[in-house]
C-alpha cells in the first residue's frame, strides 16, 4: 500500500472493496512507527484508531457510512479528544488526558474519520518553528536541518510526509498557514467563529481558529464543511449556515486580486519569492483577472500589535494552570501561594513565562490605556482598512512568510527576530478573515514556501474555489 494524497484516492479504494479501513489504519499506523524521525507525532492512538476503522468497515459495508469514512487525521496536540493524553506540548499539562473531545472532534468522528494520533506543536502553540516543544523540535520534511515552522509544526510535516491525510492545526498568528508554507503543503485559517473553538488549548481566545492543514484543497473543504457551523458551546461560534464547500465548481469568474505593495517593498523579503509571486501576478493578470497593488500602510504595526492583545489574553487564559484544578504539581511545597509559583515555574517554558509576563506587564493599572486600549484602537483600524479593501477586491494576495524554512537553532535565541516571522500572517487573526497559504516549489534552495491569499469574512467557498485554480497552476 502507498500513502494516500487525497482522501478521495483512499475513498474509491474503500468503497471498492479494494482496502478495508482495518488494513489502512494498520498501514499508518506502522508509517509513522517507522518513520517518525521529524518528530511530528507524539503518540498513536492504536486502539481507538483500530476500534474506529472496524465499525467503519462495517458502516462501509452496509452503505450507512459518512462523508469522511476512513480519512486518517491527527490532531494538534491542543485539541481534546475525550479520553486520550492532550498535553499542548507543555511539562504542566503532561500525562493529563481529555475528560471531553472538541467539537471539532466529534464532528470528524460522527462523519467517519480516523483519528490516529497527537501532533507535535510549539508550547501553548506560542512559537513559529516548533523549537518550543518538551518534545523536541519537528524537523522540516524537505530539509531535516531546517524547521518545519509553528506553532503546528507537526501537523503541517506529517501531512507532507505522508503519516496522515490530513491534520488540524490551530491558527492564532500564522500557525496553521506559516509551516503549511514551510513544509509545502496547504493550510487553511478559517474565518474567525465560523469552526467552533470548544475543546481548543486557548492561547488568545479572540484570534484562535481550528483548521485543515492538508495535500491539496478539496480535502481542506470537505474537512471544513464537516467542522464548521453553531456550536452551543462556544458563545462566539457563527450561526450562519455551513455551504457545501466541497463541491467546488472550477473558477468561471474574473476576480480582482490585491497585492499589498508594503509586503513586496519588505526589505526582509527573500528575492527569489517576491520575483516568483510576481510572476505569478503576471499569469493571474494573462489570464484575465484585475491584479494591483494597494498600500497597506500598518504593516510594521501588526506584529506589535498581535503581541500585545495575544499576550493579554493569554496572561489571562493560562492562569487556570496554576498546580491545583489540573495537570502538573510541585510534589514539596509547603503552602498554596508557593504551589502555584513552583508549579507554573517549573511546569511552564521560557517562552510561554515570557509571553505570561509580557501579557500581565500590558494589563496592569498603570500601562493599560498605553498598551492594551491602544493595541485594541489599532486592531479596529486595522480590521477598518481590510473591510473597506474588499469592497473593492475578492481577495488580497501576499507571501505567506518572508523567507523560506530557517534552520533548526538560528532564530530560537532571539524571539524578537522569531516574531516578525509572522509579520504577513497576522493581518488576518487581527482583522478575523479568512486565509489560505498555498504551497510554492520552485525556489532555488529546494524549501518550498507559501502564497497567501485572504477573502472577505465567510467567502470560503470563493477562496477554496480560486485557490483551487491556482494550486492546480503552481
Ligand atoms: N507564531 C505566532 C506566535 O508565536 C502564532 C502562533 C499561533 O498562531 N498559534 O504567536
Amino acid at each position: 500500500m502507498n500513502t494516500f494524497r487525497s482522501f478521495q484516492e483512499l475513498k474509491s479504494k474503500l468503497l471498492s472493496s479494494e482496502l478495508t479501513c482495518v488494513e489502512v489504519v494498520k498501514f499508518y499506523l506502522l508509517k509513522i512507527k517507522n518513520h517518525n524521525h521529524n518528530n511530528s507525532f507524539i503518540e498513536t492512538f492504536d486502539e481507538s484508531a483500530l476500534d474506529q476503522a472496524r465499525m467503519i468497515d462495517v458502516q462501509i459495508s452496509n452503505k450507512n457510512h459518512g462523508r469522511l469514512s476512513g480519512m486518517i487525521i491527527a490532531i494538534k496536540d491542543n485539541i481534546c479528544y475525550e479520553n486520550h493524553n492532550l498535553s499542548a506540548s507543555s511539562d504542566i499539562l503532561k500525562d493529563f488526558k481529555s475528560l471531553y473531545s472538541a467539537t471539532v472532534v466529534e464532528k470528524l468522528i460522527n462523519e467517519g474519520a480516523i483519528i490516529i494520533g497527537r501532533l507535535n506543536c510549539d508550547e501553548f502553540a506560542m512559537g513559529s518553528s516548533n523549537e518550543n516543544s518538551i518534545y523536541g523540535p519537528v524537523k522540516n520534511p524537505i530539509n531535516n536541518t531546517c524547521v518545519a515552522g509553528g506553532s503546528s509544526g507537526g501537523s503541517a510535516t506529517a501531512v507532507a510526509e505522508g503519516l496522515c491525510i490530513a491534520a488540524l492545526g490551530s491558527d492564532t498568528g500564522g500557525s496553521i498557514r506559516q509551516p503549511a508554507a514551510f513544509c509545502g503543503v496547504v493550510g487553511l485559517k478559517p474565518t474567525y467563529s465560523r469552526v467552533s473553538r470548544y475543546g481548543l488549548i486557548a492561547y488568545a481566545s479572540s484570534f484562535d481558529q481550528i483548521g485543515p492543514i492538508t495535500n491539496n484543497i478539496d480535502d481542506a473543504a470537505l474537512i471544513l464543511e464537516v467542522i464548521a457551523g453553531l456550536d452551543e458551546n462556544d458563545g462566539t461560534s457563527s450561526s450562519r449556515s455551513v455551504p457545501v464547500y466541497s463541491d467546488l465548481k472550477p473558477e468561471k469568474e474574473k476576480k480582482s486580486i490585491a497585492y499589498i505593495s508594503e509586503c513586496f517593498n519588505h526589505e526582509g523579503l527573500d528575492h527569489e519569492i517576491k520575483n516568483s509571486i510576481f510572476t505569478k501576478i503576471k499569469s493571474l493578470k494573462k489570464q484575465g483577472h484585475l491584479v494591483s497593488p494597494i498600500s497597506f500602510p500598518y504593516l510594521d504595526y501588526l506584529v506589535a500589535t498581535y503581541h500585545v492583545l495575544s499576550t493579554a489574553e493569554a496572561s489571562s487564559n493560562l492562569s487556570r494552570y496554576d498546580g491545583i484544578n489540573f495537570g502538573f504539581r510541585i510534589s514539596n511545597s509547603v503552602d498554596l501561594n508557593q504551589t502555584y509559583i513552583s508549579s507554573r515555574t517549573k511546569g511552564f517554558g521560557n517562552e510561554v513565562k515570557r509571553r505570561i509576563m509580557l501579557g500581565t506587564f500590558v494589563l496592569s493599572a498603570g500601562y493599560h490605556d498605553e498598551y492594551f486600549s491602544k493595541a485594541q484602537k489599532i486592531r479596529r483600524i486595522i480590521k477598518n482598512k481590510i473591510d473597506a479593501i474588499f469592497k473593492t477586491y475578492d481577495f488580497i494576495l501576499t507571501p505567506t512568510t518572508p523567507h523560506v524554512a530557517f534552520k533548526i537553532g538560528m532564530e530560537h535565541k532571539d524571539p524578537t527576530q522569531m516574531y516578525l516571522e509572522d509579520i504577513f500572517t497576522v493581518l488576518a487573526n487581527l482583522s478575523g478573515n479568512p486565509a489560505i497559504s498555498l504551497p510554492m516549489k520552485n525556489h532555488s534552495s529546494g524549501l518550498p514556501y507559501g502564497l497567501q491569499l485572504m477573502s472577505e469574512n465567510f467567502t470560503e467557498e470563493s477562496l477554496l474555489t480560486f485557490s483551487k485554480e491556482i494550486h492546480k497552476n503552481i
